[in-house]
């Protein structure tokens, strides 16, 4: 192995730029040739791949986003694109790459290990869907994103008392919903991974409303339901004034935290020891407090543990 390379694809994450930033300073310390793919797969398709330097990632680990730039590839896809990839890979002497994304940007590692590439995929997206890792890169910044938010919706539902109604992301998940709920103390959490009923948000409403509060925050997962149908059925059985809050794509951004920080970096520097010893066809995950390597066969055969009693517990609290 003398030549890698590394691409980050599918949605952004922060940390994404940590964990670059450790391929790269952590192959030039085992003289390995560095190079970065540009914007995911089609990077590979449209030959877009630059050699990296120690510099080329100075100044990047508090930066959310990704330097390579990040893109869905549909040519990747297809045997014909896949086909080019692969041979631009080849052209350019790369034994070993590095991709670093969500379950489908895995899936487009598995096709190149396949072509006869070493690859090991490193977890990074916020809404933290895959399985065999406690955490994905980008996961907790997000979370964070979405409790400072509800830190400020609060100060302003107290002063008027009012209820809001706060979107978050997680495309098919609740695991953002949740986590920020837990955390931020939310009354009510919908998520997809329970079947939502506006009756029961109503009467836990109610139940807080009889015993003296006069503000709530509600957090919905925008897999689960839509906040501003949940805000209008608030208003319409409870005739209470209701605000909704869709947070969009603010928590792909921001200064990774430094949980974030330091997942990327350990991710980061295992994929280099991966690849120098030659063991391709491995997606990183952290568990049992470490990092720790599942084959890509193992992580598409597993489901994503939900944290049931984490969920509980929030609804418990929020009584
Ligand atoms: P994420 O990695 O965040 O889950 P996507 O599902 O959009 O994001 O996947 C990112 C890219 O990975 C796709 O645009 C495509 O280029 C590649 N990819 C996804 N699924 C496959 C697949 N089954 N075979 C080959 N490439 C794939």
């Amino acid at each position: 192995m003398n030549r890698i390379a590394v691409l980050t694809s599918g949605g952004d994450a922060p940390g994404m730029n940590a964990a670059i930033r450790a391929v790269v300073r952590k192959s030039i310390y085992h003289q390995l040739e560095i190079f970065g793919v540009q914007r995911g797969y089609s990077g590979l398709i449209n030959r877009e791949i630059i050699p990296l330097e120690l510099g080329s990632v100075a100044d990047i680990i508090h930066r959310g986003g990704t330097i390579l730039r990040t893109a869905r590839s549909h040519s990747f896809q297809t045997p014909e694109g896949q086909e080019k990839a692969a041979a631009y890979l080849r052209e350019r002497g790369i034994e070993g790459v590095v991709v670093i994304g969500g379950d489908g940007s895995f899936r487009g590692a598995r096709v190149l290990e396949e072509m006869g590439f070493c690859t090991v995929g490193i977890p990074a997206t916020i809404d933290n869907d895959i399985p065999r890792t406690d955490f994905c890169i980008g996961f907790d910044t997000a979370v964070n994103t979405v409790i400072d938010a509800i830190n400020k919706v609060r100060d302003t539902a107290t002063s008027h008392e009012r209820t809001y109604v706060i979107e978050v992301m997680g495309r098919d998940t609740g695991h953002i919903a949740l986590a920020a709920g837990l955390a931020g103390g939310a009354e009510s959490i919908i998520i997809p991974e329970v079947p939502f009923s506006l009756e029961e948000v109503c009467s836990r409403l109610l139940r807080g409303v009889k015993r003296g509060k006069r503000h709530s925050v509600i957090l919905v997962a925008e897999g689960a339901a839509n906040a501003v149908s949940v805000g209008q059925g608030i208003k319409r059985l409870l005739q209470m004034e209701v605000r909704v809050i869709i947070l969009g794509h603010l928590q792909r951004g921001g200064t990774p935290t430094a949980f974030d920080r330091v997942l990327a970096s350990r991710m980061g520097g295992k994929a280099v020891d991966l690849l120098l010893a030659n063991k391709g066809n491995q997606a990183l995950g952290y568990w049992q407090g470490e990092v720790r390597g599942s084959t890509y066969e193992e992580i598409f055969n597993s489901k994503k543990e939900f944290l049931w009693s984490d969920y509980d517990l929030a609804g418990i609290l929020a009584i």
